[in-house]
Parts: structure tokens; sequence; C-alpha cells
């Protein structure tokens, strides 16, 4: 087999500050974008500036999924501007509708009810929620990759990113990467932990005996403090995704109906997911990705990372209170 021809880096001490020396070798990796049609010109701003902080020295392809039909515009004005493939796949009707142990009449009443909470009046939302957390990995668009890394239209990508993600999860063999976490609105999710604690009960099997679970626990170990990874960046292994242990987790939640009768977002679950699952050697934050979703931002303080940023560090959400970051940082290594 023909060795690499990059000099030997050391990627278990990798350091933003002294990256790997520039490879052609390149992951089994792609973007994947959730998007409507609609949003083609905050898509385009987005591709623009995840081109030229990053791909347009790797040209990653990209899998544009959309549950109705994409444009020709839509792909001719996002082919034009990225310099990897492109692909445009339809969800299939099963992954975006109703179950049929769902009832639609209590999904509607609960739609109703929950028109105070953020999204809590939205049918899309909780649609697009549920296909986030159990299916867009098994699109058939999305089967040929290992890793994928989630961008939505809008977002910013504001610092040089001056190696290849990808290839760092690979050579690491880390499972989930992020840069923003947050506290949930715990009215979006009244029995999510509970679920997931009956779950941990029914499979205690699947729980990972050196997990992370003690990030998502409340002072008093008995409910969910509502720390999750914010999921709208999120760099991460497909395989993981794809395992007996996500997939069982994600059908039980599926069972139980939170996804429609309240309104279970996908960073909570992919989140709860983590911390049963993976230990903390194989969770990454980019620290050094700078980030902005709005309202809040992950930027790089160090200014030999700063320099090459748009972004001020003192707006990075890990020095608030709503973020939980610290506390991630501050979960000691497995033994
Ligand atoms: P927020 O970040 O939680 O406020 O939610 P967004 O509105 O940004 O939606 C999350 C992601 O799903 C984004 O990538 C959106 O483009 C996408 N999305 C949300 N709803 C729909 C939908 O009904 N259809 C499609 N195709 N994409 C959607
Ligand atoms: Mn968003």
């Amino acid at each position: 087999q023909r060795q690499s021809e990059a000099v030997k880096y050391d990627w278990s001490k990798f350091s933003p500050l002294n990256p790997p020396p520039k490879s052609t070798e390149r992951a089994n990796a792609c973007f994947v974008i959730l998007v409507r049609n609609s949003d083609i010109h905050a898509m385009r701003a987005t591709l623009r500036q995840l081109e030229d902080r990053f791909n347009r020295h790797y040209n990653y392809p990209y899998v544009f999924l959309n549950n109705d039909p994409f444009s020709d515009e839509f792909k001719r004005l996002t082919t034009a501007i990225v310099s990897g493939n492109t692909t445009y796949g339809l969800i299939p009707r099963e992954h975006w509708g109703y179950p049929s142990w769902i009832s639609q009449q209590k999904a509607a009443e609960t739609r109703v009810n929950m028109k105070h909470v953020i999204y809590g009046g939205s049918e899309s939302y909780r649609h697009m929620c549920r296909y986030e957390s159990g299916f867009f990995f098994r699109h058939p668009l999305m089967e040929q990759y290992e890793y994928y890394w989630r961008v939505e239209p809008g977002v910013e990508f504001s610092c040089d990113v001056q190696y290849d993600p990808f290839m760092m999860m690979q050579q690491r063999n880390l499972k989930y990467g992020f840069t923003i976490t947050l506290h949930e609105y715990k009215a979006t999710i009244p029995t999510l932990w509970k679920t997931t604690e009956q779950f941990m009960k029914e499979h205690p099997d699947l729980v990972a005996p050196s997990n992370t679970l003690e990030w998502v626990k409340s002072k008093d170990g008995k409910d969910y403090n509502g720390c999750h990874f914010w999921s709208n960046f999120e760099i991460g292994s497909l395989r993981w995704l794809r395992s007996k242990q996500y997939l069982t987790y994600f059908d039980y939640l599926d069972r139980s109906g939170g996804f429609f009768y309240e309104r279970w977002g996908d960073a909570p679950v992919h989140s709860l997911a983590v911390a049963m699952f993976l230990k903390k050697e194989e969770v990454h934050w980019f620290e050094d990705i700078g980030y902005f979703h709005g309202p809040f931002y992950n930027c790089p303080n160090p200014k030999e990372l700063n320099q090459f940023c748009h972004c001020n560090p003192k707006d990075s959400l890990h020095l608030s209170s709503y973020s939980c970051t610290k506390q991630w940082n501050a979960l000691p290594a497995s033994a």
C-alpha cells in the first residue's frame, strides 16, 4: 500500500497553532445541508465563506437535502459557487412525515398548546428536528460517506481553517465535533430526560462504561441540566450515527412520540447520545473554527489565530454563562 507522502505528523499532539503540513490525502467526507429553495441567497453567502475560509483548498463534496425538489435555479447558483462536487437529494416521504403510531390530532393539539414556546406551533420544524435526529445520515446520497460537516444557510465562517478537520477526526478517531454549546429551553423537552433514563434502564449494555453523562446531569443528578452541543454546526462520524447504539436510542425516542407531542430538538437528542455513548476523548471542541449562527459566535482568542478571522473574540459564547463549554472542558479524561 502506498504511504502518504506527507511528513509524519503526530495528530495526538494536534494544535491549531501547529497544524499538519498540507497533504493531498482526503477523508471520505462531505458537507451536508438541509435547506429550502427560498434560502438560496443566505445559502450562497455561507458557501462563499466556507469556500474562501476552507474548502477551495480541499474541494470536499456537498450534499444538499430538501423535502421539496430543488429548483434548477438553486442547483445552478450553488454549483457555480463551490469547488466541490454537488448532489441534490429529495427526502423520502417515510423520513419526513408522521409515523403510523403518532396521532396527528394529538400532535395538532400540542402545537396549539405550545404556540408560545419557541417553534412550539410549527409542524415543519418538528419534521426537521426528527429528520436531523434520525435520518439525514441514512439518505441514499449520504451512504458512501464516513464523515459529515453540517452547514446551514446564513451561518458565517469567520476564520481561515488551516488544516483538514475531517482528517483530524479520522486520525484521532473522533466521533463528534462542535463549536458552540448552550442550555436548552426546558419547555421544548418536558419528558426527554425521563425517556432517556428509561432507555438506559432497558438497554444498560448500550451505554458506554466511560461516558460523559456527568455533563448533562443536574447537580442532584436527577434531571437534565439542558447542556447541549448546538447542532447547526457539527463535524461528526456517520458510522457512529449509524451504530446500533445510536439507532436504538433514536427509535426509542421516536416511538415515545416526543418529536410531535413535545418539540424535541435534534441538538439535545444528539447531545444526550454523545453523553451516553462517547467518552470525552472522542469529542472535540473546534475552538479555532470561527463560527456565527445568529445570535451566537464561536471566536478564537489567541492572536496567532484571531489574526486570520473577522470576529471579535470577546463575543465568543464560551465566555458566557449561556454556554456549557467550560463544564465540558472541566470533565475528567476517561481512564
Ligand atoms: P433554527 O436554527 O433552530 O432556528 O432552525 P432553522 O430554521 O435554521 O432550521 C434548521 C435547518 O433546517 C436549516 O438548515 C434549515 O435550512 C433547515 N430547515 C428548517 N425547516 C426546513 C424545511 O421545512 N424544509 C427544508 N428543506 N429545510 C428546513
Ligand atoms: Mn439555524
